[in-house]
C-alpha cells in the first residue's frame, strides 16, 4: 500500500475526523433503501474506536445543491450506524460552527458523532479553504474512507486533508486501492477486461488506457455496435456514437486480427423491434441484423465465446452490461457473464468488478462475495483505470 492508513498511526486518546461515503439510496419517504456503503465503513469505524480515539464522520449525500434541505439530511443514517455498530453515535444537526466544536469536545474516546451533509454548503464542493479550516477543528488527525468521491477535489477529500499533518486512509479506502491500482500495476496475466454498457463515448479513455495493459477486451453492451459499424456492418437502429466510428475502426487496425486480435466482439447478439418489454425480439448473428431492429443483448455463442477467453484468465476487470439488463428479457448476456465472474473466481482467478450496473446485476443474483473485488466507486474507480491520479487518494500520506 504507498498511502499510510489507519493502521500506520497512533489512536489512543485522538479525534478522528474521518470523510465516508454515506451517500445511501433513498425512498420517497426518506427510508434507507440500501445499506451496503453504511456497512461498508465499519471495519475502519470499529477500528478507530478499539483503538481508544473518538470519530468524527463527514459525508455527503444528494445534491442538496449548496442549501440546507431536510429531504438530504444524514440523521437517518446516523440511527441506521448506531443499530449496526456497538459504541455509541451521536449526530449533530451542522457540520461547522459552535453546536459542533461544543459536540466534538464532549466526545469520549470510542463514541463516534456524524456530521449532518458537508454538501449543505456550496464551499464544500469550492474545496473552499476558508471552510476546510472549520471542518478540520472537528478532529486531531483526518482518515479517509469514501473511495466514491476521490475523484473529486472538494474541501472534505481534499482542503481538509491537506490540513492535517496525519492523513491516512480507511481500509475501504485501502482495499479499492489495492485491488484497482493492482490491476495496473502488476496483474497476473492473462489479463482481460470485459466492457458493456450504453455508449462508447464515456469510456473512450478507459479504453485506451487498457488496450496498453490488458492481453485482451471482450466488448459488449451498447458500445459493441460503435465498433461494427466501423468494421462496415449493418446495425440497424442499435445504438452507435457516430463521431467515435473512425476511432473504433483505428482501435481494430492497431491491435491485431485472427488470433492475435486484443478487441473481441460479440458474434451474435439478440436483436428487438423497440427497446421495451412488449418489444419482439430474436438472436442473430452480428451480420445479420434486420436495418429496423436494434441489438439489445449479446447471444448465447458470444457467451460462449466470452466464457472461453475468461476462463484462461488470471485477472480479470468488467464494467457495464452486456445488453439492456434493466429489461429482464434483455438480461439474459449480463447474467451469464455475473455467472461466469463467479465460476472463474472459484478457479482462482482475480475478478474485480467497477461500475454500477455491474454490480446491480452480481447483487441481484447474490454473487457479490463470489467475486475478488465489487468497487464501491463507479466514477472514482473508471477514473483511477483511466490512468488518472484521484485527488482525494494524493492527498493522503505516502508510506
Ligand atoms: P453505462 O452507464 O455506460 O455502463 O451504461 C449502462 C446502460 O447501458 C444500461 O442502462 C443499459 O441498459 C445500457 N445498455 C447496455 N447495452 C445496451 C444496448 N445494446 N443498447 C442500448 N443500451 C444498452
Amino acid at each position: 500500500m504507498r498511502k499510510k492508513t489507519l493502521r500506520d498511526v497512533n489512536l489512543k486518546g485522538r479525534k478522528v475526523l474521518m470523510r465516508v461515503d454515506f451517500n445511501v439510496p433513498l425512498s420517497k419517504e426518506g427510508d434507507i433503501t440500501d445499506d451496503t456503503r453504511v456497512r461498508a465503513s465499519i471495519p475502519s469505524i470499529d477500528y478507530i474506536a478499539a483503538g481508544g480515539a473518538s470519530c468524527v464522520l463527514m459525508s455527503h449525500l444528494g445534491r442538496p445543491k449548496g442549501a440546507k434541505n431536510k429531504t438530504y439530511t444524514l440523521r437517518p443514517v446516523a440511527d441506521r450506524l448506531g443499530e449496526l455498530v456497538k459504541h455509541p453515535v451521536r449526530f449533530v444537526e451542522d457540520c461547522i460552527g459552535a453546536e459542533v466544536e461544543a459536540k466534538v469536545a464532549a466526545l469520549r474516546p470510542g463514541e463516534i458523532l456524524l456530521l449532518e451533509n458537508v454538501r449543505f454548503y456550496p464551499n464544500e464542493e469550492a474545496n473552499d479553504p476558508a471552510f476546510s479550516k472549520q471542518l478540520a477543528k472537528s478532529g486531531d488527525l483526518y482518515a479517509n474512507d469514501a473511495f466514491g468521491t476521490a475523484h473529486r477535489a472538494h474541501a472534505s477529500t481534499v482542503g481538509v486533508a491537506q490540513l492535517f499533518k496525519d492523513r491516512v486512509a480507511g481500509f475501504l479506502m485501502e482495499k479499492e486501492i489495492e485491488a484497482l491500482e493492482g490491476l495496473l500495476a502488476k496483474p497476473e496475466r492473462p489479463f482481460v477486461a470485459v466492457m458493456g454498457g450504453a455508449k462508447v463515448s464515456g469510456k473512450i479513455d478507459l479504453i485506451k488506457n487498457l488496450l496498453g495493459r490488458v492481453d485482451r477486451i471482450l466488448v459488449g453492451g451498447g458500445m459493441a455496435f460503435t465498433f461494427f459499424k466501423a468494421a462496415g456492418l449493418e446495425v440497424g437502429t442499435s445504438l452507435v456514437d457516430d463521431e467515435l466510428i473512425p476511432l473504433c475502426r483505428e482501435l481494430m487496425e492497431d491491435t491485431g486480427a485472427g488470433d492475435g486480435r486484443r478487441i473481441f466482439l460479440p458474434v451474435d447478439c439478440i436483436v428487438a423491434s423497440a427497446v421495451n418489454a412488449a418489444a419482439e425480439s430474436r438472436e442473430v448473428s452480428t451480420g445479420d441484423i434486420p436495418e429496423d431492429w436494434a441489438g439489445v443483448d449479446i447471444g448465447e455463442k458470444t457467451v460462449e465465446l466470452f466464457r472461453r477467453e475468461l476462463l484462461g484468465a488470471k485477472t480479470v476487470f468488467w464494467n457495464g452490461p452486456m445488453g439492456v439488463f434493466e429489461i429482464p428479457k434483455f438480461a439474459g448476456g449480463t447474467r451469464k457473464l455475473a455467472r461466469i465472474m463467479a465460476e472463474i473466481t472459484k478457479r482462482g482467478a482475480t475478478t474485480v468488478i467497477g461500475g454500477g450496473d455491474s454490480v446491480a446485476a452480481l447483487n441481484q443474483l447474490g454473487l457479490a462475495d463470489k467475486v475478488s473485488h465489487v468497487s464501491t466507486g463507479g466514477g472514482a474507480s473508471l477514473e483511477l483505470l483511466e490512468g488518472k491520479k484521484l485527488p482525494g487518494v494524493e492527498a493522503l500520506n505516502d508510506n
